[in-house]
Formats: structure tokens, sequence, C-alpha cells
């Protein structure tokens, strides 16, 4: 069979049967009557012939020969971390885990939001703050979110700017200044070794330790700071937190950094969960991710996201961040490695680091070179008048690479994994003798930190290996992931993520290779990113891409930067205004503030589509400030709308420019490409479309495809920045730290194209859109589907509209979601892109059976809602207002329910077979607003009482 048949979720005979149902003679009849001809692509997407799984596999081991791994010493914001098997087996290679999603629905989410709440405390109790968000994208880019987020939450210093320390990694301060530049905010690059600059201060950002490995006190220009009533934001290694005091104790506001060297690879860049720490109180301007402790229908503790969860798409240009997809799986191996070695593991590792490290310093200090900083953690720079390159070949004969600065200097950072033996072999090649460590390294005592920390029992419980794979297993029981049910959330397209794609991304050649490694030894990289590159082209129609953003929202904000510049190398400054329909996805909005624009509102007409003639007084009202129209296509509402090109030629007439948010592009793989019917800029999901999970919440990849004129805007290298953080011949800004992005997982999205070629993406979209309309039809009568297209067809996509219902029986969509799960089922998107709707997208990889499940549940449910209407139960006892019911419930001894136990758990007889429960019942989750926790409660909370 080939892997297409695989991908796809209806038999060939299901899918005859389910066109009769819909009435059509065929797949391409269908496909007909939903896409518009006036989009539609003549001719085939330019593609190679798709292979097999096993030959695709073959062909991407190829290029993973091509690679070359050796002992990576670079640094620069990358360490050798070795990551424990047990959990790459049992988190990053298991489907309970990566299949799932962004916790929105907490009830089937307990094991993912467990875990997550655990990375958030590592995170609190080592950098000493209060609050900690449960991860951002990069460690450049959280960078970048302090800097903004000082300016928010400084009420005291209005109007003032921020300055960074020259010592943060190049591509930290890159990052940074695109995003200062972009919304405006002044800011100064300052060697603070000559204090702190003058005016207007509102925030400063401290490196600790440096680009070059040193280490300062920083306390005194924290205390100087406050005095000014600046805000501190420290930008510091986790893991040198085992030993140095923790910025909290130093006085800083917010921590941020990189999480990665907590037992993760490099992933030839990423991803990598950056994190985020705030003190009490700054809790409602974070950006982010935020997991909070409340209570179940039991009392019993229960987490669930807290606060500005899904606030972009409430609060639109006003949230505090662009962010949607984070780095959630990456932070729960974080959170897993620090629960793995505790407290003593990881300052006994940290310990050995820098030991080592200061052997190496000793022996090379020995050999006649100058060591630059005395005081440093794991990262030594040697200096070495003129002979830079010459140690960097030496090193490389060695087996190692490691970092060159300039010409007379080089950086080596001593990783979890490197031995005695390379250790010695590395100084013997460059002349030393390997030795014991000179006490002038030691970490001085004033540095250290003395205060206990990691001291709950969850940093103690797991050191064996069994107990560790157990609680991951108890874990992944506790939630939904693809691998038990079908996912069908709409916007998300949670397809399947196939075996054979997941495979190579922990191959060594792969997951091994630093970022910054010679070119030489990342052949098979550049040669896997050079067809993906080209077959995304192909696909979209577009003219150049780039991989870089690691989330659709970051693609969303590169894409808008480019507009702006394109508009302001035009001599078009007055272009600050970006339409936006008021149905799009929340984030597109966020973006636009990130980049500096202003939003104005298109209104929906009644069939859903975009109001034209709001559109066209919208453009008679901004005229020469539109910088253009941000577009979701097809809608949000699941349907291709017709007037597309029309919409495109307006805002072209208008001289603005046309963001097609590709995040669907599910439906219209081989029909219609973006880049050819109106767009000039779009971002993709592969974390949607091309197969990538979504892990919890991330890793994202949000590739930005443009046309020709808009190429020269996509986001430039950060390590070809300069020390003001610009790049050569004026090149655009990047978005994240690594030039590609989330690289390591890019070899999903690879294997998928490379196994379905032209055809299987087409039936891939013939499917996915063929399955949403079954959907649609077999549950119009009783929830009507509220926008149709032509034919009273959907795309791959529908909003069923329960208002009706709710208005006669007081039922809810969310009721709904949560008796959902009683069948074990994960809940479609709720209230989105309308309140009191559910969004239902299938996917191509569900079968007919699995459909029909659903299609059951919906209408058992249906049932229990008319009951409540026709007033034979009220809806405080109904049994979907009381919705989920745990085992616990069921199994009460007492029952004074006005139904059944049998109805509560199993209300489909199918369900007797195979029954997921959930951990816990219904979640308060404004009394978890109200209250906010964020620590791991105390053992004693879940003492097990009837
Ligand atoms: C998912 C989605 C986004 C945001 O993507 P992230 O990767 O979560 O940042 C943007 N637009 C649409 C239409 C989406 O469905």
């Amino acid at each position: 069979m080939s892997f297409i048949d695989r991908h796809l979720g209806p038999r060939s005979a299901d899918a005859e049967q389910m066109l009769e149902t819909l009435g059509y003679s065929s797949l391409d009849a269908l496909m007909d009557a939903v896409v518009p001809s006036q989009i539609r692509l003549d001719g085939e997407l330019q593609l190679p012939a798709p292979l097999s799984e096993h030959e695709a596999q073959a062909k991407i081991a190829g290029y993973a020969a091509k690679n070359k791994v050796l002992a990576q010493m670079i640094g620069a914001g990358y360490y050798d971390a070795v990551t424990p098997a047990v959990l790459r087996r049992n988190i990053l290679e298991n489907p309970g885990f990566y299949t799932s999603y962004t916790p929105y629905q907490a009830e089937i989410s307990q094991g993912r939001l467990e875990a997550l709440l655990n990375f958030q405390n590592t995170v609190m109790e080592l950098t000493g703050l209060e609050i900690a968000n449960s991860s951002l994208l990069d460690e450049a880019s959280a960078v970048a979110e302090a800097a903004v987020m000082m300016h928010r939450a400084n009420r005291k210093v209005k109007n003032g700017f921020f300055a960074i320390d020259s010592r943060c990694l190049p591509q930290v301060i890159s990052v940074t200044r695109g995003r200062a530049e972009m919304l405006g905010i002044p800011f100064v690059i300052t060697d603070f070794s000559e204090g702190l600059p003058e005016g207007d201060l509102y925030g400063i950002v401290l490196a600790y330790p440096g680009n070059e490995g040193d280490i300062r006190d920083i306390e005194p220009l924290i205390k100087a700071a406050k005095e000014r009533n600046a805000l501190v934001t420290v930008v510091a290694d986790l893991l040198a937190l085992t030993l140095l005091k923790s910025p909290g104790e130093l006085g800083a506001d917010i921590a941020v950094g990189n999480t990665q060297r907590f037992g993760l690879p490099f992933f030839f860049g990423g991803p990598h969960a950056a994190y985020m720490a705030v003190h009490k109180g700054m809790e409602r301007t974070m950006p982010g991710r935020l997991v909070g402790v409340s209570k179940d229908s039991a009392g019993k503790p229960a987490y669930r996201l807290a606060l500005q969860t899904r606030e972009q798409h409430i609060r639109r240009e006003k949230a505090t961040s662009n962010i949607c997809t984070a780095q959630a799986l990456l932070a729960i191996v974080a959170g897993a490695y620090a629960m793995y070695h505790g407290p003593e593991g990881l300052r006994a590792i940290a310990n050995r680091l820098h030991t080592n490290a200061a052997r190496v310093a000793t022996a090379l200090k020995s050999a006649g070179y100058g060591i630059a900083h005395d005081t440093f953690f794991d990262t030594v720079v040697v200096e070495a008048a003129g002979r830079a390159d010459e140690l960097v070949a030496k090193a490389l004969e060695a087996g190692v690479n490691i970092r060159r600065f300039d010409e007379n200097r080089i950086g080596i950072s001593v990783g979890e994994s490197h031995g005695e033996e390379l250790l010695k072999g590395l100084v013997e090649a460059l002349g030393g003798t390997l030795g014991e460590a000179d006490a002038q390294y030691d970490l001085p005592a004033e540095l250290l930190r003395t205060d206990d920390y990691m001291q709950h029992p969850i940093f103690h419980k797991y050191r064996s290996e069994t107990e560790m794979m157990r609680y991951l297993r108890h874990l992944a029981d506790k939630d939904l992931a693809l691998d038990r049910t079908m996912i069908p959330l709409g916007s998300c397209t949670m397809k399947l993520n196939a075996a054979a794609e997941m495979e190579p991304i922990s191959w060594p050649e792969f997951a091994n290779i630093h970022p910054l490694v010679p070119e030489n030894q990342a052949e098979g990289w550049h040669e896997l990113i050079k067809d993906l590159s080209e077959w995304l082209v192909a696909i979209t129609g577009y003219d150049a891409i780039s991989l870089q953003p690691n989330s659709g929202a970051t693609g969303e904000y590169a894409g808008l930067r480019a507009i702006r510049s394109f508009h302001e190398a035009n001599g078009d400054h007055e272009r600050d205004t970006v339409l936006i329909p008021l149905s799009a996805h929340g984030t597109n909005a966020a973006s636009a503030a990130l980049a500096g624009l202003k939003v104005a509102g298109v209104a929906t007409a009644a069939d859903g589509s975009i109001d034209v003639d709001d559109l066209k007084a919208k453009i008679e009202k901004y005229g020469p400030k539109v910088a253009g129209i941000m577009i979701t296509y097809p809608s949000t509402h699941g349907v291709f709308e017709e007037q597309v090109a029309e919409v495109c030629q307006l805002v072209h007439e208008a001289g603005g420019q046309v963001y097609l948010d590709g995040a669907n592009l599910n439906a219209q793989m081989g029909f219609a490409q973006p880049g050819k019917f109106g767009g000039d800029v779009s971002h993709l999901n592969l974390h949607k479309t091309f197969s990538i999970p979504h892990g919890g919440g991330g890793p994202g990849v949000g590739p930005l495809a443009v046309r020709e004129h808009l190429a020269k805007f996509l986001p430039g290298d950060a390590y070809r920045a300069d020390a003001e953080g610009k790049l050569p011949n004026d090149a655009a800004l990047p978005i994240s730290q690594a030039f590609f992005g989330s690289a390591g997982v890019l070899p999903i999205s690879w294997m998928y194209i490379a196994m379905t070629g032209a055809q299987g993406l087409k039936d891939s979209s013939q499917y996915a859109v063929l399955n949403a309309n079954y959907i649609a039809k077999k549950l119009n009568d009783k929830y009507p589907v509220l926008y149709t297209g032509p034919g009273g067809l959907v795309a791959h996509e529908c909003i069923l509209d329960l208002r009706q219902l709710t208005d006669q029986s007081h039922v809810t969509a969310e009721d709904v979601c949560k008796r959902l799960m009683d069948f074990g089922f994960h809940a479609p998107t709720l209230a989105f892109p309308v309140p009191g709707t559910l969004m239902v997208e299938p996917t191509e990889s569900e079968s007919k059976e699995e459909l029909d499940r659903f299609i059951e549940a919906m209408e058992t449910i249906y049932d229990e809602i008319i009951e409540v209407a026709e007033g034979k139960v009220a809806v405080e006892d109904s049994v979907l207002r009381n919705a989920p019911h745990t085992v616990d419930v069921v199994s009460a001894d007492e029952w004074d329910r006005p139904y059944s136990r049998t109805q509560a758990a199993f209300p489909v007889p199918s369900l007797r077979a195979n029954k997921y429960f959930t951990s816990v019942g219904r979640i308060d989750g404004a009394g978890g607003d109200r209250n906010f926790v964020c620590e791991c409660p105390p053992m004693e909370a879940f003492d097990l009482e009837a």
C-alpha cells in the first residue's frame, strides 16, 4: 500500500458511500463544486513522484549521512546536553505526548498541564521568582518580549528607553532590535561596566553570563536601576543558576532564557523552549501560556491554562503578545529532566561542567594562551593573537567544533556529554596538557547561591527509571491525544503525524548538529531544507520562502514586517493601517500590533464572507494609510469565498498588500495557490497542514512565503549581526534566533511531501473536504451549519451553530464540549470564530468509522439537550452540565442524580469496550483566575478520601 493510502482515513468504498450521502458522483465533482473556478489552479503541482515509506526514509537517511556529527563546543546559546533515553522515548517519541493539542480543554489535558506546571516550577525555583510561564519560542524573542513587557509594566517611567547589555548574545541583540524598532521603542546597547546610561530609563536587560561566558556581579547594577525606577530583566542560564545567586535574590523583576540544555539536542537551532519568570503582580502583563491550579467540581486540585490564555481572540491588537503555539513539548522534556536529576543531580552536572571548563582554562593558560575572563561557568574564551583560525582547525582535527569570535579569540563551551578523553584530546590538539583546575577559576563565593531550591517532592520522587517511565505513562494516560481519538479542532488541522515522518528527527545526524557548524558539516540539512523550501514554493505559488518563523503567529509578524518595510522602501511612510476582518484568527491583530501597525476591522456579511461594501468603505476612509489586508482563506468560517480575487484587487488598487493567512492551506493543496490568486505574502503552518504534530502547544513552524517584490524583506540571519545588532547590506532583521527556526522538526514535513507527492496532496485536500462535508451534512438537521458556500457545501471545516439550542435549553456549547469527553472525544474549537458555536475540522486522516462515532455522540447529546429544552430535567442537574463524569463520581456508593450511571459513563454501548475517564470533573476556570496560583500543590492536597 502507498503512504497516502495509509495517511487517508476513509477507504475508497467509504468515500463512495460518503459521496453518495452528499449527492456527488466523485471527489472531483465535489471539489469542482467547492473550490471557486476563478481561483482554481490549472495543471498539477510540480513535485517529485511520491516515495514509499521506506524509500523516503532511505532518501532522508542519505541526507542524514551527509551531516557530520562532531563534539559541539561552540556554545553561543546552544550547549551540549544529554537527553535521558527514558525522556526521549516516553515524551519526544511518544504519540501520547506529541500528538496532543494545546490544553484549552483542561479536563482531558491534566497530564500535560501537570508536566507544564512542573516546568514552570523548575523555572520559578531556579530563577528565584514567583511566577513562570510554560514556554516562549526562543531565547532571543523571549528577551524581546521582556523588553516590551517592561515598557508595558513600568508605570513610573513612561515614554523612556531601555538599555540592553552589550554582552548579550548577538542573536539576542539583533532580534530585540527588530522588535523595538517596529514598535518605535528607543533603546541603547550598553557596556554596563561603565554604569547605567543617563536619561529616562524604563528597563535594563542584563546578561548572566555574557556572550563570552563571563559572569559579573550584577547586584550593584540592579540596585542602581531600582533607584531610578527602572525594571530589570536578567537573561540567565538555568543550569548556571543551580550554582549562582538567582535573579530573584538579586532583585530582578524578570528572568528569561533558553532551557535547551535541560535535556534537549541541538536540533540545528531549534525547537527549544525559552522560559520567562516574573515577580508576583506582573503575571497579567506576561506573554505566553501560564498553567494555574484551580479546583474541579469535587473540590480537588485541577490544572488549567490561566489568565490571558485565549486573550488574542478577545483582546486582539491589545493582547499582551501574539504567542499562540509555543514550545510545550520541549518544555515538558526540560521539566522532566529537572525532575529526573533533582537539585543535587543538576548541581552535580553544573559543577562538573564548571570544573572541566576551569581545567581547560588552566591547561591552555599554562600552554601560553591568554584566558579572557577568570569568572565563567562553562565557557572559556581563549586569546591567541592572529591564531583563531589555526586553533579552530586544530580542534576540528580532534573532532571538536569550537567558536571563533574574531581572528584573535576562540570560545570553548564544555557540555554534559563531553568526557575525559575528548577534553584531553582537545587540549592536546591546542598544545596543552589537561590536569587539575587552578583555584583562580573557582566561582567567587559572593556570587554563589546558598538558598535551598527544588524542595518540592516532585523533584525528589522520580530518580529510578522505572518510576520515571511510570510517571510519564500516568501523565499520558490522563490525556486525550490523537493516539486515542480524533481531535476535530477547527482551524487546527489535527491530521496524522505518521511514524515514518517522525522517526528521522531523533537521528543523531539531524538532532546533534549545532546551528553554527561549518557548512560542510550540515550538507544534508541544507539539501533537505532546499528541497522543502522549493516544494512549499511550488505548492503555494509564491516566489520565495523563509523557514525562520517558529510559529504561525511569528510568520504573521514577519510577513507584516515585510509589508511595512516594503512601503517604507517605497517612501510610503504613512501606510500604517492593516484591514483585518472581525472573524480573523486573534493572532492576526496581535501580530499587526507587534509590527507597529494599526488595525481597522472589516465587517462580515450575512453569509460569513467579507462584507465587500464595508471593505470599500474602509478603503475609502483610510485611503493612503492602507498598508494592506490580512485575510484567511478559505475563511475562518470554513468556506471558499468567491469574491476573494475581487477583495485582493480592491486592496491592491488602493496601494495595499495582501496577506493571506495560510494556516488553512489544507483544503487548497493542489487546487489553488495563494501566491497566484491574489496574495503577496502568506505564512503556512507546517504544524497543521504539513504533519508536524502539535506537541500539546508547540513546536511549530510557520514559514513565510512571498512574491518576488517582498523577497528582500524576508528575515535575515541573526548570526551575521554586528555589535549593534544590524545585518550587512541593511538586510531585514531576524525574528527568531536560529536562521532556520525550528529546523529540527522540518524532516517531518519533508517526509510528508516526499511520500504524498502532487497527487497525494490533492488527495489530502479532497478527503479533508469530503470528511468535513460529511459531518456537516449528517449533523445539519440537529446543529445547523452556520455558513456554507455554493451548493450548501463547506471547505475543510464547518461551524455548528448551537445558539438556538442554547436559547431553548440553556445548555451551552461549552457543556457540549465537556459532555463529548464522556464519549472519549476531544471537543471541537469552542466559540471561535463565532461565540456559541463549535467549529469542526475532521481532517483527511479520520476514517468514516471515527466520523460516524463522532456523529453518533453529537446526536446522542442532541437528544439530551432536547430533554432539557422540554423541561424534563433542569439544566443544572443535567448530564450535560455535570459532565465530564469521573470514575469517582460514577462509582460512588451514593447516587442521587436524575440520570443513570450508565447514561453518565456509557451513553453509547461501544464505550463499554473502550472507555476513557477524565481524571478530574469540570474545572472552575473563573475561580482559578481570581485566585491565581501556579505552584505545584503540596502532596496533601491530593489526599485520597471519598
Ligand atoms: C493556528 C492559526 C494561527 C496561529 O498559528 P500559531 O502557530 O499557533 O501561532 C494563525 N491563523 C490561523 C487561521 C490559524 O488557524
